[in-house]
């Protein structure tokens, strides 16, 4: 077999990591081809539904902070580019049921990004029902609103992503579901599909979220697939589930993992789970289980009282890629010539689109970044934010 030298890429996986990889490698002169069993955006992919949040909001890792901070400024060049607004800048307002204190998620991503200037606006006392209405319980009593956040329009960001991939030269094969990594003489030089199609290149980069460890399986031990439920409402009196009265939201997040969105321009009003979820296969049904809705139904009995009695409009389950600390796979193979995996979003990894496609080209060009440490090939050890992967549920 003839080992490709010839600055050839074959992205595995047309999600958010995939895609803004396979974009920059043809800006760095890459011939780049991209294959996803298809369509792209994939119906079961992550990087594929209405909304995912945008918010620098980490407690005290000041390192994704800044990563954001860079990824929020890419966020206004896309919408600049594609001439519409699929980040929209409307906040994120972030409620606690407990007093914030030093060392809680909510006290230091308050006390980190005031320190940085940013004009946080602190919640005061019965200020909550007064500034949001549809959050009438008493039950939050303190908090804040971060003006420089938001939300991403995920599924329309994927396919523009498509265009400009196909805009820049990168073919794009559907139809494709690598089952197994080529390799000779210890560097990997491509992938066979189920019905035995090849695709050879100099490089391979697999970006296949969940489906990631059927093709690199010894890393089954450092990611795996976490089910997490979404839900969807439709509600009447849209106006009301609008921002300035109702922006992006965390509701607890580090003692209940709630969270959720304004409604969208089809009315669709979302709340979703971050919390240590359960864990599946990459092809489990993505139905969410009878418990699950009931878990959302005391939650918005409790806090968001008007959608109480809404039937849901949908509901689905949504895997993320956890590793086993949170942080992302953005890394060569240290053992095997020509394999770069970028991967392990952790349920946070959307927000950063506009960045990923650097951080990927620069792992496969070998090139230090301050961040390429911490999305390193690694063993398991200490974990660096507990934030990221959830405290209690
Ligand atoms: C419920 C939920 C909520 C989230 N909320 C947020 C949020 O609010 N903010 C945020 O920043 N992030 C959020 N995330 C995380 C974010 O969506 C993901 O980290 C990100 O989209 C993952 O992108 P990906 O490219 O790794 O994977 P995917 O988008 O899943 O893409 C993987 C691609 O690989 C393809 N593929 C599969 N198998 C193969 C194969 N054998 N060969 C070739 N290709 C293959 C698939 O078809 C797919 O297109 C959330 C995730 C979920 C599930």
């Amino acid at each position: 077999m003839i080992i490709p030298t010839d600055g050839t890429v074959l992205v595995l996986g047309a999600g958010i990591f995939g895609l803004t990889a396979a974009i920059e490698l043809r800006h760095r002169g890459y011939q780049v081809t991209m294959a996803d069993p298809g369509p792209v955006p994939h119906p079961l992919a992550a990087s594929n539904d209405v909304s995912r949040m945008v918010r620098m909001d980490y407690g005290a890792d000041g390192f994704y902070t800044e990563l954001c901070a860079k990824a929020i400024d890419g966020w206004h060049s896309w919408n600049r580019r594609w001439g519409k607004d699929l980040y929209h800048e409307d906040g994120f307002l972030l409620m606690s049921s407990v007093a914030m204190a030093a060392g809680s998620f909510e006290q230091d991503s308050y006390s980190l990004l005031t320190g940085q200037g940013l004009p946080l606006e602190r919640l005061k006392p019965g200020q909550l029902t007064n500034k949001y209405p549809l959050w009438s319980t008493d039950y939050y009593i303190d908090g804040y609103f971060n003006p420089k956040a938001g939300w991403a329009e995920a599924a329309q960001t994927t396919a523009e992503l498509k265009k400009d991939a196909l805009a820049t030269g990168v073919s794009i094969v559907t139809g494709f579901a690598a089952v197994r990594l080529l390799q000779n003489a210890g560097r990997v030089i491509g992938a066979v599909a189920a019905d035995g199609k090849e695709l050879h290149a100099e490089w391979v980069l697999v970006a296949a979220g969940v489906w990631t460890t059927v093709l690199v399986p010894e890393l089954a031990d450092r990611m795996w697939p976490v089910g997490q439920p979404i839900f969807y409402f439709k509600p009447s009196n849209l106006d009301d589930y609008k921002p300035p009265v109702f922006p992006p939201w965390g509701a607890d997040i580090p003692r209940s993992g709630w969270y959720g969105f304004p409604a969208n321009s089809e009315g669709v009003v979302k709340i979703a789970n971050h919390g240590p979820g359960r864990r599946v296969g990459p092809d489990v049904a993505r139905v969410t289980l009878r418990e699950q809705e009931d878990h959302c139904r005391e939650f918005i009995a409790q806090s968001l009282p008007s959608l109480a009695t809404l039937p849901l409009e949908d509901s689905k389950l949504c895997l993320y890629c956890d590793t086993w600390d949170g942080d992302f796979w953005i890394s060569r193979d240290p053992d095997r010539q020509g394999l770069v995996v970028s991967t392990g979003g952790s349920g946070h990894a959307f927000k950063f689109g506009p960045v990923l496609g650097k951080l990927a080209a620069d792992a496969l060009e070998g090139i230090e970044n301050p961040y390429s440490e911490r999305f390193a090939w690694r063993p398991l050890g200490e974990i660096r934010n507990e934030s990221i992967r959830y405290t209690e549920a």
